[in-house]
């Protein structure tokens, strides 16, 4: 078999052991290779040293271990780390870390823009390139581990969320492969709670999200009527709030205690009144969740405004007073621009989206440094 430059970052540990026999290499050299590239953080074959001279030739004429550059490193005064992160086709995508007192998350892209057009997130004004690989996902932690390691050693990768650019549902096979490798005990070891995916509601991706990954899951419900949610979330046109109600009701089996998180943004005079709250209440009647309060996070020429705290507080009590788990999230890196919903990267918009948004609000368009 003739193997044409692989990037190994792109396998899983099956993947590799799979590989590793078309090379006529016993399967558990994949195991090997696997520990020294996720565990060990080693990319360089020749000091992957329980595998012979000969097959550390033999991948150094086949295979590479390529990683996006760090085209920029920013670290907030709240310790929230921002890279940006260029791929070797010169489009970058954002990776944020956020400590947290117990934890560490990892906030990681899926794709190079977003096609869906949510009108209150700007990495849909920025338009859409392209799905990343596997390698250019799993390499966002690869690269977050190394580097915290590097500048803040007390500082750990606890939890991944699948929150950065993009929608990993519209890019199915490579996040799952990239959520393998984040959970594999050889890898990163993250227990299934704390690998999430974040969807805005890409239906029949959900079921097939539920036979393949065991991961977390949070919906970016974001409004409790179709009218409302049409505007802020377009594929709700294509996707109804009766279909995605369906499917989160049977999500996790009724035995496991798992509950899915509902993300709610809260944008003043829009999506927070109390008639809202009583109506998100009934909406999710019945499905096992948790709600997580999202304050709008603003970016230049957006329309719309964060909800006052007193307003938040509000709508919390309701739906406390309800039963639901409600949590406010912080706003956290806002100073670096690394707040949910501010990644924007740097990247070629094939849907002219951008220049659209940006004629529409006065903005100059930059051209991409290639
Ligand atoms: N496409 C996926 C994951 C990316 S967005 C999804 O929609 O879930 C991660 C979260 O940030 C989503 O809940 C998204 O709706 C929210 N978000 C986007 N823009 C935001 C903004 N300006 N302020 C606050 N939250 C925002």
């Amino acid at each position: 078999m003739t193997i044409n430059m692989v990037n190994l970052f792109d396998y899983t540990q099956a993947g590799l052991a799979e590989l590793a026999k078309a090379m006529n290499e016993p399967s558990y050299r994949g195991q090997q290779i696997f520990k020294w590239i996720h565990q060990h953080g080693i990319i360089n074959f020749d000091a992957m040293s329980n595998l012979s001279k000969s097959f550390r030739a033999k991948l150094t004429e086949n295979a590479n271990l390529l990683l996006p550059q760090i085209a920029l490193e920013k670290c907030a005064k709240d310790g929230t780390c921002k890279w940006l992160l260029r791929m070797e086709d010169g489009n970058q995508v954002e990776t944020v870390y956020i400590p947290e007192a117990n934890r560490g998350t990892l906030c990681v892209s899926s794709q190079v823009g977003c096609a869906l057009n949510c009108q209150f997130c700007s990495t849909a004004t920025q338009g859409f390139n392209r799905d990343l690989s596997t390698a250019e996902i799993i390499t966002q932690v690869w690269i977050a581990v190394r580097r915290l390691s590097e500048i803040a050693p007390e500082k750990r990768v606890t939890n991944v969320v699948m929150m950065g650019m993009g929608e990993p549902l519209m890019n199915f096979s490579n996040v799952i492969k990239a959520m393998d490798i984040m959970m594999d005990d050889c890898a990163y070891n993250l227990a299934k709670r704390r690998v999430t995916l974040s969807t805005s509601g890409v239906v029949p991706e959900m079921y097939r999200l539920k036979e393949h990954s065991d991961c977390a899951l949070a919906v970016s419900l974001h409004a409790p009527n179709d009218e409302l949610r049409n505007k802020l979330v377009p594929i709700n046109k294509k996707y109804p709030l009766s279909q995605l109600i369906a499917v989160c009701k049977d999500y996790f089996p009724k035995d496991s205690k798992r509950k899915i998180t509902f993300e709610y943004v809260m944008i003043k005079d829009v999506t927070d009144s109390v008639e809202l709250a009583q109506q998100l209440a009934r909406l999710l009647y019945n499905i096992p969740a948790k709600i997580n309060l999202i304050p709008f996070n603003p970016f230049p020429g957006t329309q719309y405004a964060r909800s006052t705290d007193v307003q938040i507080e509000k709508f919390k009590q309701i739906l406390m007073r309800s039963g639901f788990i409600t949590t406010v999230r912080r706003t956290r890196g806002d100073d670096i621009d690394a707040a949910c919903g501010q990644l924007v990267g740097n990247f070629q918009d094939k849907t002219k989206r951008r220049e659209r948004f940006y004629k529409k609000v006065g903005i100059m368009v930059e051209s991409v440094s290639k």
